[in-house]
């Protein structure tokens, strides 16, 4: 069975770095709409333009064009044995579409990182990006980026007052595909306020666990 996994939680909970991690040991492709989004901006590409100045002001972009993005990148070969999403969806209308896109493709593992405000706006202060491609920095790189050698610089918006309403924006619009999910049996919460290895194991610990729930398609009656 494919092992599809969701990556739920605010901006500086760790959603990239635990999903990289999930992704490596497991052998499946991490999808980050984040990072895509980077990549086109780095690369100049009309998608790019479009979306510079969405990302720089902290607001989402469009629901069709990120939608268009996330099923284009899941009909490759690569996602058959499962993937990891982190990103994606965003909004509730984004939620219902990618259960369209899965249709017969097996169930979602849907992970919930929760990280208190304090903690969030600490470590996006603190936050990378390669300057050159534009991946999120992974804690254990300290200067340089691990996948191009290129320097880590801190995210346009990652700044205060963009923080800030980065947060504001979660709240509002996809803090709701929590309660869109949290009925299902292959929902999980994790507690990511630890250390990123703690939280890395409670993430295997929780999707194995989630994985062999008894008819995940279904939802638990209420
Ligand atoms: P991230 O790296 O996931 O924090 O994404 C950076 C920025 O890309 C977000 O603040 C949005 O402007 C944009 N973005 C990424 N994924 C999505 C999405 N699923 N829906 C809308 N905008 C997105």
């Amino acid at each position: 069975m494919a092992l599809n996994v969701v990556m739920l939680g605010p901006p500086g909970a760790g959603k990239g770095t635990q999903a990289e991690r999930f992704a490596t040991t497991h052998g499946l492709p991490k999808i980050s709409t984040g990072d895509i989004l980077r990549e086109a901006v780095q690369a100049g590409t009309e998608l790019g333009r479009i979306a510079k100045a969405t990302m720089d002001a902290g607001e989402l972009l469009g629901d069709d064009v990120m939608i268009g993005i996330a099923g284009e990148r899941l009909k490759r070969s690569d996602t058959t044995r499962g993937f990891v999403l982190d990103g994606f969806p965003r909004t509730v209308t984004q939620a219902t579409a990618l259960d369209t896109i899965m249709d017969g493709r097996g169930p979602l593992v849907v992970v919930d990182i929760v990280v208190p405000e304090d903690v969030l706006l600490r470590r996006l202060a603190a936050r990378r990006i390669c300057g050159s491609c534009g991946v999120n920095a992974l804690v254990e790189w300290t200067t340089t980026c691990g996948v191009c050698g290129g320097g880590l610089v801190t995210r346009t918006d990652d700044g205060d007052g963009i923080v800030r309403g980065r947060l504001k924006v979660y709240h509002r619009q996809t803090r709701p595909i929590v309660k869109f999910y949290s009925k299902r049996p292959t929902f999980r919460v994790i507690d990511g306020n630890q250390p990123p290895d703690a939280v890395t194991a409670a993430m295997d610990q929780a999707i194995c666990q989630a994985c062999t729930v008894p008819d995940p398609g279904k939802e638990i009656p209420l």
